[in-house]
C-alpha cells in the first residue's frame, strides 16, 4: 500500500522539527558546529508562536541594579513550587548570561538604557538577595521581544546554511528498538512524503494550548511533538500543570503581557479596588501567575467582577501616561485597541485568566536528550531524540513557570541541545539503513485518517474537547470535576476512531492537517486531565479545592503519563525531582511554605 505514496529519502546529521525559538536556536547551533541540518516546520519559521512572546526573556545581567544568577534560580526553583530540577534550573540561570548576549551579538534589537546596555524591566516572581528586593531582569526588545530573538535567529541560520523544508508536516518518529532514526514529513505544496534519517532528531514543536477554548497561543500549538513521542510509547511527564496567564482579553483571548504590571499596571475589581495588595501583599500585582490567576478567579466567583455580567477584571495602565505606553508597550496599545476596543491611555482593559503555558511535555535532561524510565533507572536517554522548547519538559518550570522563563528556555535548552549533539555526533558519519518497513505504520495511518468515513467531523470532537478542557481542567479543580473531566476525555480520545474526513487530495488538505493535529490534542488533553485526577495536592499551577496544601511528602515527584493507542486508557508512574546541583558555586534550595 505505501507504493501508493510518492516518498523521497533524506539524510541529515540532524533534523528538528519546529522553527520557533527553540527549534531556531538549535538549528542555528547544529549548523555552526558543522553538522548537516535540516529543519522541518508546518509553518514558515517567522509564523512560529514564539514571534508573539512580548515581554521578554530574563538573565541575571544586572544592568539596572544588582543582580545575580543565584538569584534566578532561587526564583525560578521557588516559583516552579520545587517541582523543578535543580541541576537544570541551575544550568539555565547560570547559562541565561552568555546566552543572551550571544543573542545580542547576532543581531536581536533589544532596547537600550541610557548607558547603551539591554534594557531591563521587572517581572512576576524575579526577585533579588533571595526574594528581599525586585530585580530588573527581564531583557526586553519594546514589547515585541519573541518577534525580534525569531527574525534574528532565522537570519543567522540561513547564514550557516541550514536547510529549510517549510510548510512540511511531521507526522511520526521512525523508531526501531527504542532508537530513534528519523522521521517522516508530509509537504503540503505537493501532497508528497519525505522519509528523513538522522542521527539526532530534536522535537521542538511548542505548546499545546488549543486542547482548551481559550487560550493565548496561535492556532498551530497543538501538541504535535508530543503526539509523536505517545504513539512512540514514551510518555508524557508533569502533564496536569497547565499555566494560565492573568491577563487574556475578555472575550478574545490574546494576551497582555506581564509587562505592562511590570511597568506599573495594575488591576481592580468591581470596587475599584486593587485587591491583589490582600492576597500578595508583597509582591502584589507583580506575584506569581498561578497566585493572580487564582486571586482574579475568586474576585470573580464572589461577585466583584466588572462588566454586565461580572465575569472579569479591570487592568488599569492609564496613569503610565501616553509617552511610556507608546516607547514601552506600542504592542499592547494596539491589541486592546483592536479586540477590545479600548483606549489604553484612557481606560482600562478588560481581562480574564487564560490558558497561556503547558509546563509539562516530553521529559528531557538540561542536555536536551529525552529520557524515561527504564527499570529502576528514571533518566534513561532515549538514544537518537532530543526535545526542547515548550513541547519539552526539562523540568525548569516544575508546576509553575515565571513570566519570562520561557523565551529563556528555549533559547538555553535549544543551544544545549546543538551543544550535546556536537558530543555525540560525528559530522556525515553512515548511518546504518533504515530498517525495512520501520516506517510502514506512519504511512497507515496517515492513509487511514486521509480516508476516515466516520460519523463525527473533526470541528466537532474538538469542540467536545475544548469545551471538555475548559470546564473540568481549569484553575480550580475539584476531585469530582476532574473525574467527571477524565471520563468525557477517555470517551472524546475514543470518539476519535470514529472522526470523518471530507477532503480526500493530498494538496494544502486542510481538513487533514486539522485532523492530525486533533489526534495530537487529544493525546495531550487526556494525559492532562488524567494526570491532574491523579496529583492530590495543590502545587504551582495545579490548585485543587480538595486537597488545597502542597504535599512535599508525598507528591514531590514527576508525573509519568502513558496512552495505550487503542483504548485511550492511560497509565501513570513517576520520576524523583532532582534535588541536587550541577556544581558547588550554589547550594539547593530546601522546600519551604512560600510566602508572598
Ligand atoms: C502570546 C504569548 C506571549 C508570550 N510571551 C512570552 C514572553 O514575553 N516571555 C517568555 O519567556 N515567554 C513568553 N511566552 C511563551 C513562549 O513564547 C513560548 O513558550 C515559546 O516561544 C515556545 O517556543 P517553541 O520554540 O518551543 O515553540 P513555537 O514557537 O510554538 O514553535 C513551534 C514550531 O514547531 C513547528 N511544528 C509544530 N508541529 C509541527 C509538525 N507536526 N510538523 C512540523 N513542524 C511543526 C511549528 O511550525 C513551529 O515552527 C508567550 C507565549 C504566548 C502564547
Amino acid at each position: 500500500m505505501t507504493a501508493d505514496y510518492t516518498i523521497v529519502d533524506h539524510t541529515y546529521d540532524v533534523v528538528v522539527v519546529g522553527a520557533g525559538g527553540a527549534g531556531l536556536r538549535a538549528t542555528l547551533g547544529m549548523a555552526e558546529k558543522g553538522l548537516s541540518t535540516a529543519c522541518v516546520t508546518k509553518v514558515f519559521p517567522t509564523r512560529s508562536h514564539t514571534v508573539a512572546a512580548q515581554g521578554g526573556m530574563s538573565a541575571a545581567l544586572g544592568n539596572m541594579g544588582e543582580d545575580s544568577w543565584q538569584w534566578h534560580m532561587y526564583d525560578t526553583v521557588k516559583g516552579s513550587d520545587w517541582l523543578g530540577d535543580q541541576d537544570a534550573i541551575e544550568y539555565m540561570c547560570r547559562e541565561a548570561v552568555p546566552a543572551v548576549i550571544e543573542l545580542e551579538h547576532s543581531g536581536v534589537p533589544f532596547s537600550r538604557t541610557d548607558e547603551g546596555t539591554i534594557y531591563q524591566r521587572p517581572f512576576g516572581g524575579m526577585t533579588t538577595h533571595f526574594g528581599k528586593g525586585t530585580a530588573q531582569r527581564t531583557c526586553a526588545a519594546a514589547d515585541r521581544t519573541g518577534h525580534a530573538i525569531l527574525h534574528t535567529l532565522y537570519q543567522r541560520s540561513l547564514a550557516e546554511k541550514a536547510e529549510f523544508f517549510i510548510e512540511y508536516f511531521a507526522l511520526d518518529l521512525i523508531m526501531e528498538d527504542g532508537e530513534c532514526r528519523g522521521i517522516v514529513a508530509w509537504e503540503l505544496a505537493t501532497g508528497t512524503l519525505h522519509r528523513f534519517r538522522a542521527q539526532q532528531v530534536v522535537l521542538a514543536t511548542g505548546g499545546y494550548g488549543r486542547s482548551y477554548f481559550s487560550c493565548t497561543s496561535a492556532h498551530t500549538c497543538t501538541g504535535d511533538g508530543n503526539g509523536m513521542v505517545l504513539r512512540a510509547g514514551l510518555p508524557l511527564q508533569d502533564m496536569e500543570f497547565v499555566q494560565f496567564h492573568p491577563t487574556g482579553i475578555y472575550g478574545a483571548g490574546c494576551l497582555i503581557t506581564e509587562g505592562v504590571r511590570g511597568e506599573g499596571g495594575y488591576l481592580t475589581n468591581s470596587e475599584g479596588e486593587r485587591f491583589m495588595e490582600r492576597y500578595a501583599p508583597n509582591a502584589k500585582d507583580l506575584a506569581s501567575r498561578d497566585v493572580v490567576s487564582r486571586a482574579m478567579t475568586i474576585e470573580i466567583r464572589e461577585g466583584r467582577g466588572v462588566g454586565a455580567n461580572s465575569d472579569h477584571i479591570h487592568l488599569n495602565l492609564q496613569h503610565l501616561g501616553p509617552e511610556v505606553i507608546n516607547e514601552r508597550l506600542p504592542g499592547i496599545a494596539e491589541s486592546a485597541r483592536i479586540f477590545a476596543g479600548v483606549d489604553v491611555t484612557k481606560e482600562p482593559i478588560p481581562v480574564i485568566p487564560t490558558v497561556h503555558y503547558n509546563m509539562g511535555g516530553i521529559q528531557t535532561n538540561y542536555r536536551g536528550e529525552v529520557v524515561t524510565l527504564d527499570g529502576d533507572d528514571p533518566d534513561a536517554v532515549v538514544p537518537g531524540l532530543m526535545a526542547i522548547g515548550e513541547a519539552a519538559c526539562v523540568s525548569v518550570h516544575g508546576a509553575n513557570r515565571l513570566g519570562s522563563n520561557s523565551l529563556l528556555d528555549i533559547v538555553v535548552f535549544g543551544r544545549a541541545a546543538a551543544i550535546r549533539a556536537a558530543e555525540l555526533i560525528e559530522p556525515g558519519a553512515t548511518q546504518r539503513p533504515l530498517r525495512e518497513g520501520s516506517s510502514d505504520w506512519i504511512i497507515e495511518r496517515f492513509d487511514r485518517l486521509r480516508h476516515a468515513d466516520g460519523g463525527t467531523s473533526t470541528s466537532e470532537l474538538r469542540d467536545r474537547m475544548q469545551a471538555t478542557m475548559q470546564a473540568n481542567a481549569a484553575v480550580f479543580r475539584t476531585e469530582e470535576l476532574l473525574a467527571e473531566g477524565s471520563e468525557k476525555m477517555n470517551e472524546i480520545y475514543r470518539a476519535f476512531a470514529d472522526v470523518r474526513v471530507a477532503d480526500r487530495s493530498l494538496i494544502w488538505n486542510t481538513d487533514l492537517v486539522e485532523t492530525l493535529e486533533l489526534e495530537n490534542l487529544l493525546g495531550c488533553a487526556v494525559t492532562t486531565v488524567d494526570s491532574a485526577l491523579n496529583r492530590k495536592e495543590s502545587r504551582g499551577g495545579h490548585a485543587r479545592e480538595d486537597y488545597a496544601d502542597r504535599d512535599d511528602d508525598n507528591w514531590m515527584k514527576h508525573t509519568l503519563c502513558w496512552v495505550d493507542p487503542e483504548n485511550g486508557g492511560t497509565r501513570i508512574d513517576y520520576r524523583p525531582v532532582h534535588m541536587y546541583t550541577l556544581t558547588d558555586e550554589v547550594e539547593t534550595i530546601p522546600p519551604k511554605q512560600r510566602v508572598y
